[in-house]
């Protein structure tokens, strides 16, 4: 199968994301005053060699749409207050940094609605440069039946989906790469592409995952250890769907499933069965449509299965 048209949900949010972003105030003007010279003389004969400058360190400088990056703090983070509350900011938006047992650290998601060109990563008075590089998705061309070429979701659907995305625990589940949540079958469809439906291009729309073609009845794995937030049946649009809560803002999505075999509230470990694939929703046949986000932004999962973050 070709692949399908959901992501009615995505067209809502490609939609709607410009005017949050826009509505979201200039933060980080109260920087944590993160030098370290400025607390006196240390004690003569007790080297207190204690101050570390601070440094921002980026795993990547030129982000393809769709990348994942991690932003890491180092240095000496005991002065300068802030608690536990610590940010970084990119792109007019605020991202909880945690402890990661060296220092600091997040990560942010370049989503394919970030445009290409050069944004500052900012902590406290810490500032570097990341230049966004386009993705080039293809555009691929599809064909639906009239019945199924709309957009339309069951009550409450989408503000599901859309709350499940802007979870950020503090617990981090996940462990290493992140496994395919399907084993056999192949890949009918690619992060990030463009679509043209009955010869109509899909305005403001990419596709929000990667979609694995399998029989229905398959077997769908949890693609890391993490809690479930969604367990849903009988959705017009999405189908059958579950999202799982990996930690500290990275949530992975799976919709179009014959069945569900998990529930809200459950911890469900790597590799755990949590259903299987079908074409409920939105879907021309049937596959499984995975998607990751990070910190509510939508990245490409290909760079999950063979990266740690
Ligand atoms: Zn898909």
């Amino acid at each position: 199968m070709l692949s399908h048209a959901r992501h009615v949900a995505l067209a809502g949010v490609t939609a709607v994301l410009p005017f949050l972003l826009s509505v979201v105030p200039v933060q980080a003007t109260e920087s944590p005053s993160i030098t370290s010279s400025d607390t006196g003389a240390p004690p003569t004969g007790a080297t207190t060699e204690s101050s570390r400058p601070v440094e921002l360190i980026l795993s990547s400088s030129s982000p393809r749409q769709g990348d994942t990056i991690k932003v890491s703090v180092r240095g000496d983070l005991t002065e300068g207050g802030g608690g536990e509350d610590r940010t970084v900011s990119f792109n007019g938006e605020n991202f909880k940094l945690f402890g990661d047992g060296t220092g600091l650290s997040c990560l942010l998601g370049i989503s394919p609605e970030i445009e290409p060109g050069k944004y500052p990563v900012t902590f406290g008075g810490i500032s570097k440069q990341i230049t966004v590089i386009d993705g080039k998705f293809p555009t691929q061309h599809l064909r639906l039946p009239k019945k199924k070429d709309n957009f339309i979701a069951s009550p409450g659907e989408k503000e599901t989906i859309k709350k499940a995305k802007q979870i950020v625990s503090a617990e981090r589940y996940w462990k290493g790469k992140f496994e395919k949540p399907v084993k056999v079958g192949r890949i009918s469809s690619v992060f990030g592409i463009r679509r043209i439906v009955n010869g109509k291009l899909l305005k403001d729309y990419y596709h929000s995952g990667t979609d694995f073609a399998a029989g229905r009845g398959t077997p769908i794995y949890a693609c890391a250890a993490g809690k479930v937030v969604v367990a849903r049946t009988g959705w017009r649009l999405h189908g059958n769907t579950v999202c799982i809560d990996h930690g500290q803002g990275v949530i992975s999505i799976y919709i179009h499933m014959n069945s569900v075999d998990v529930k809200e509230g459950d911890l469900v470990k790597s590799g755990q069965v949590i259903g299987a694939v079908g074409s409920t929703g939105r879907a021309s046949g049937p596959h499984l449509h995975f998607g990751v986000y990070v910190n509510n932004a939508c990245v490409n999962p290909a760079s999950w299965f063979v990266k740690t973050y």
